[in-house]
């Protein structure tokens, strides 16, 4: 009854990596150093130049590269069941790959909702043989979403749902919110939440501030975020169960969450590349591109979500990958769907506007961006001795213009469209298995 991630048959890679700037944060790990992969796993760590190429071994020479864990993003819309001319389980793993990820999980707000064990199960068959990272599968919180009933934890568990969701809705009733955190606690699955007061924030399109005041558009009150997130972690303490709070926002949300954390509750929380490094002043343009649920907030709410990243209080970057057809995208920004791509980019653009200018430690991001699977039970990626390999090797000078080679993601509504970003992922191997190679990237040597 634990969470199972899944992905397509690979043969597990021997690679030796030689002289990288290996970084593992939690293992203390910062710098040069040639790492050794043995049919899928960490076989030996060696200072720079010194490790042995086994027979039949690829030969990466990665001088001027850096080798972290790979990244694993517990917040992903692969759109399926029901929108595969969105996204499908195998364009969506291509795109994590992409982005250095090493493990996934999936959303339920799919058509149909994934809320029973026989979808999940079908789910999984399909990630079985066509993802393309270890991919796993979040369950509705309640039938169809829609608030009221409870979804049967324990045979989603069973099932191997990594979790329990209604992302894309609150749950709006204290009374269901309170009876899904006594059943989560049985069932072992934690809930993460996405957190809005529908009566605050019902018909806004976009943060209520000065540029909605301006644009004279409908606005969504950070208040609508933090009055759910009290409210849950007040519920989570009283049950002492475990919540996970969804894409943070608002410098509100940020502080309870302090607070909940300082007085034991047990709660974690993401925070996106998109709401850290944009700002309402992105929407003046009706741009529908930096459309999404929650919205993009005011500039001091962006630093207490860099704050939060910074000490710890937002566990993780999480994407919310939430891909949308062009046809949707381009219509008015009031009709448009809410949600951005960022598989692709997250690490880019989070290392060229907070790593680069010195506003977060290259470590921190990485730290945060390997946390994500650890909420729900999953183990954090190491490049320790006897793990599996979970790698990507990136090179954080290279310049590379987003969306100009097109996307993995059968989508391309990438909040950072256009964008020229600093740091590229050059190789990822997740579970063990190459799970992506860039382009100029050739295969190395084989001894
Ligand atoms: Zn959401
Ligand atoms: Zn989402």
């Amino acid at each position: 009854m634990s969470a199972a991630l899944d992905r397509a048959p690979v043969e597990p890679a021997t690679v030796l990596v030689r002289e990288a700037h290996l970084i593992d944060p939690r293992a203390g790990l910062d710098g040069p150093g040639d790492l050794l992969i043995r049919d899928g796993q960490i076989a030996a760590l060696g200072e720079p130049g010194t490790l042995e190429a086994p027979e039949g071994c690829e030969v990466v020479e990665a001088q001027g590269l850096h080798a972290f864990p790979g990244f694993v993003d517990p917040h992903v819309h692969l759109r399926t069941p029901g929108q595969e001319y969105k996204e499908d389980i195998e364009t969506g793993t291509r795109a994590a790959a992409a982005g250095g990820f090493c493990a996934i999980l999936a959303m339920p707000n799919t058509s149909p909702v994934v809320d029973n064990a026989s979808i999940v199960q079908s789910l999984r068959e399909v990630a079985g043989s066509r993802a393309r990272v270890p991919t796993g599968f979040t369950a509705a919180v309640t039938v169809g979403q829609r608030g009221e009933q409870l979804t049967e934890a324990a045979e989603l568990a069973a099932a191997g749902a990594a979790g329990l969701t209604d992302d894309g809705l609150p749950i709006r009733s204290a009374g269901i919110m309170r009876q899904a955190l006594q059943y989560q606690r049985l069932a072992g699955l934690t809930i993460a939440l996405h957190e809005e007061d529908p009566t605050l924030s019902a018909g806004g399109v976009m943060h209520e501030g000065e540029v909605s005041a301006l644009l004279g558009v409908a606005g969504i009150p950070s208040v609508s975020e933090s009055v759910m997130v009290a409210r849950d972690c007040d519920l989570a303490a009283y049950e002492d169960a475990r919540i996970h709070v969804q894409h943070v926002s608002a410098r509100t949300t940020v502080e309870i969450i302090e607070r909940a954390k300082a007085a034991g509750v047990k709660v974690t929380a993401e925070a996106t590349p998109h709401h850290l490094l944009l700002t309402h002043e992105a929407v003046r343009t009706l741009d529908s591109h930096k459309k999404m649920n929650p919205p993009l907030r005011s500039e001091d709410d962006r630093q207490a979500i860099i704050a939060g990243v910074r000490s710890g209080a937002l566990d993780t970057i999480a994407t919310d990958h939430a891909p949308h057809s062009r046809e949707e995208k381009e219509q008015p920004f009031e009709d448009a769907p809410l949600g951005v791509t960022g598989l692709e980019t997250a690490f880019a653009a989070v290392h060229t506007d907070l790593v680069v200018p010195g506003i977060l430690e290259l470590g921190v991001v990485v730290e945060r961006m390997t946390a994500g699977g650890e909420p729900f039970g999953l183990h954090v990626p190491s490049l320790a001795e006897g793990r599996p390999a979970d790698v990507c090797l990136v090179d954080l000078g290279a310049e590379w213009q987003v969306g100009e080679a097109g996307y993995e993601s059968r989508s391309a509504n990438c909040a950072f469209h256009g964008r020229t970003l600093t740091g590229r992922v050059r190789m990822t191997i997740a579970g063990g298995a190459v799970a992506f190679r860039e382009r100029s990237f050739a295969i190395g040597a084989v001894r």
